[in-house]
Formats: structure tokens, sequence, C-alpha cells
């Protein structure tokens, strides 16, 4: 087995130098930041990701730092009324094989770190932006910015939307900004009283805007990502504070699970989306792409992390099986390619879902959610198997 070089250490890169290991490849990861960490946030973490983790033998770390949603529900935003309601839980296990989790993005990313050390101590370089990387006989040299270099196999480019990895092999080319803004925070669940969110994922539709509640920690924390239609703040930082009022006038007259949530929130930070169109290939000679290096996405589907998640054990899977690094690296591309595509499309198209603006189109889109989640459930969980039941690891 040979040795993986990952750029970037968030999510994706994490769980890609996990999988390497468990494939039986050494690993070396270089991270631009001083320190591994991720923002006060929380992320949901679906069915056909966890199947990952629980591959790598993390499943039980991630449900007892996490929390496991009795349901994911659809509801209006200002009425509340509610449109679906899924079952999850124990029913998300028996239908799709694995739980549902949503985690605080810190305790995923101490759960993947702790776990890297324990089983390859020592092979994350902090504070290590790559720069360049070039090929060297049958090797791959990353050089960093600092000068140093690192050689291995493989070079795995997991480092984000803004991939230096993805712009050496494609060229320069900005993200899209999709003329969304999302406004986040996490509240301690004490301070909402009667307005604390229900122990289920909640997507509240609205004209323009959507807001996304659900609960972290045990249940100690409640998460909100509150998503306005606006083209005039086109940031993209998790660290950008916004103004209490300019959210409160956003979500005026909405629920008051929301509105409480933004009048508790000590700080609320908002970040522009940015997505891509589909690229036209994810790999190059010793060279992949992965996360959203690859495929960034919309969060309108809770699956940017997820298809990374799945990206890291496919890519680990190929190039560890016996075959020519490239023909491994194309395999993974092309079973890889459709499912996140897709999944990209399908997420820009929910903004429009969940954004709908006149009567007549709410009462076209929303009406028959409501009667269908009433006469025959089973159909919209039918609609979720593609999703949450396809298994990476198979
Ligand atoms: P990143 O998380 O961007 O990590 C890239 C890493 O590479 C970073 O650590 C960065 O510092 C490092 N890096 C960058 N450049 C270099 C370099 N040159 N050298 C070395 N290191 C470098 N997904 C879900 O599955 N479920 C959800 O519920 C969900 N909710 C979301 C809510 C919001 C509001 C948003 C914006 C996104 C959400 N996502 C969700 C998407 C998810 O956050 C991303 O898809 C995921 O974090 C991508 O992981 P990644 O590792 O590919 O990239």
């Amino acid at each position: 087995m040979g040795k993986a070089l990952v750029a970037g250490g968030g999510i994706g890169g994490l769980t890609a130098a996990l999988c390497f290991h468990h494939h039986g490849w050494s690993v070396e990861v270089c991270e631009k930041s001083a320190e591994l960490g991720e923002v006060g946030a929380g992320i949901q973490i679906s069915p056909n990701a966890m199947k990952v983790f629980e591959a790598l033998g993390l499943g039980d770390a991630l449900s007892n730092a996490g929390f496991r949603p009795e349901g994911i529900q659809m509801r209006m935003g200002e009425s509340g009324m509610r449109l679906v309601n899924t079952a999850l839980g124990e029913a998300a296990v028996k239908r799709w094989g694995s739980p549902y989790l949503h985690i605080h993005r810190a305790d995923l990313i101490a759960v993947l770190q702790a776990a890297l050390h324990e089983r390859a101590p020592n092979k994350v370089r902090l504070g290590a932006s790559l720069d360049t990387f070039r090929r060297e006989g049958d090797h791959i040299t990353a050089i960093l910015t600092n000068g140093d270099a690192m050689t291995g196999d493989v070079l795995i480019g997991a480092d984000g939307i803004h991939s230096v990895v993805r712009e050496q092999m494609l060229g320069p080319d900005k993200p899209i900004f999709t003329g969304n803004v999302a406004w986040r925070s996490v509240v301690p669940i004490e301070r909402l009283g009667s307005d604390a969110p229900d122990p289920v994922a909640c997507a509240w539709m609205g004209r323009g805007k959507h807001a996304v509640t659900y609960l972290l920690r045990g249940g100690k924390l409640a998460n909100l990502v509150a998503v306005v239609e606006r083209d005039d703040w086109t940031k993209e930082s998790w660290t950008e504070p916004g103004r209490r009022k300019d959210a409160l006038r956003d979500f005026s007259g909405w629920h008051p699970i929301v509105t409480r949530l933004i009048e508790e929130s000590d700080t609320l930070f908002r970040w522009a989306l940015f997505d891509r169109a589909p690229l036209d290939r994810w790999v190059e000679d010793r060279v992949a792409i992965m996360g959203d290096a690859a495929h960034p996405m919309l969060p309108f589907m809770a699956q940017g992390a997820a298809m990374a998640i799945e990206d890291a054990w496919t890519l680990a899977a190929q190039v560890s099986s016996d075959g020519p690094t490239l023909d491994a690296l194309k395999a993974y591309e092309k079973i890889r390619f459709n499912r996140a595509s897709g999944i990209q499309a399908n997420s820009r198209a929910n903004a429009a879902t969940f954004h709908k603006r006149t009567t007549l189109d709410r009462l076209i889109t929303y009406g028959p959610m409501w009667l269908v989640d009433k006469i025959a459930p089973q159909v919209l969980k039918k609609r979720q198997d593609p999703l949450y039941g396809h298994d990476a690891t198979a």
C-alpha cells in the first residue's frame, strides 16, 4: 500500500485520511489553519454518511457526542402549520440502515481528529498551506507555501470551495454567488423556554427565505440556519457577525420558535452561499479532488459534508484496489460523479421549493406535500431511499 497526501483538514479531509488508513495506507494531511476546528454551528449527518463513519468504527463516538432527532418536519414559517413529519430515530435505522444525527461541528472534528491521531499519530501538519504540486516519477510532491514538501503516491484535494488543487488542475474559475445569505447561531436550550425547537430537524418555508432548526449535544443546544435571498452581501465567512435587528427584520412575523432563537442568540453569523456548476472532471494523473473542492452545493438538502464523507470512502477503496492509480481515480470519479452532481442540482432546486412567493405557488407546492404526508407518508420515505439508503461502503 502507498501513501496518500491530503490537502485540507476539514470534515472531508480528515475522513479521507481515516478511510485511507482503514484501507492500509499511510497518510499525511496539511491544513492551512493553525489548529483543527470548525465554526460554532451544527451539522446534520444523514444515514448515508453515518454508514461510512460506522465502517470506520466511529458510530458510537459520534452518537454519544450528537443528538438523534425524532423526525424531519416541514412547516410554514409564519403560521407554523406542519406540512410533513417523517419519523427518524429508530425508524431511520430500520429503514436506511444507520441513524440520522445532529452534531456540533467542533464535536465532529474532535472525534475525527482523535481517531486519526490514535490510529496514525502526528500525521496532520497544521499551519501548512498547500501552494502547488508536481509529478516526480511515480510520486506526487506537494509544495507548501512555507517551502516544505510532502511526497506521496496520490494527492487528495479536500481543500474546500476555493481549492488550490482544483485550480491547478482545471484553471481559475470563481464559484457563483447563489443570491442566498445564511444567518446562523447556536443557543442554549434553557434560554428558549416554551419556544425551544421540537426534537426534530425542521425546515420552515417562507417567501424568498427559509429557516432550519434542530438540536445538538444531547438536546442542550438549539441550532438555527436561516436563509434569505439577497444580493447586497457576498462575504463567505462563518465568523462575520451580523446585526440581530437585521435578522429579526428578515424573519419578522415568523413563528416564535424561529424568532426567539434569533432574539436569544449572543451572536448571529452570516454566510453568503456559493456553489458551482458541475466540473468536467475531478481527477488527473495522481491527483483527485473531493468534497466542496469538487462539488460545492447549497446546504438545502444538508448533504455537502455527507457527499464529502461518501467521496472519502470511495476514493480510498478504489485507490487501494489493484491496478494503476489513474484507473482507480477515474473509477472514483465515475462512481461518484452522477450522485454528487445530482444532489448539487437538487439542492439548488430546493431553494425554489422552500422559497415560494405567490399564494398560488405556495398552494400548489405545499398543498400536495401536506396531503401526501397525511394519506401516503410512505411515498415521502420512499423518495428518500436513494439518498439515505445509499451505502458507499457496500
Ligand atoms: P471544507 O469544510 O471547506 O474544508 C476545507 C479545509 O481545507 C479547511 O479546513 C481549510 O482550512 C483547508 N484548506 C483550504 N485551502 C487549503 C490549502 N491551500 N492548504 C491546506 N489546507 C487548506 N452538509 C451536510 O452534510 N449537512 C448539513 O447539515 C450541512 N449544513 C450546512 C449549513 C450551511 C449554512 C452551510 C454553508 C453548509 C452546510 N453543509 C452541510 C455543507 C458542509 O458544511 C460542507 O459541504 C463541508 O463542510 C465540506 O467539507 P470539505 O472538507 O470538503 O471542505
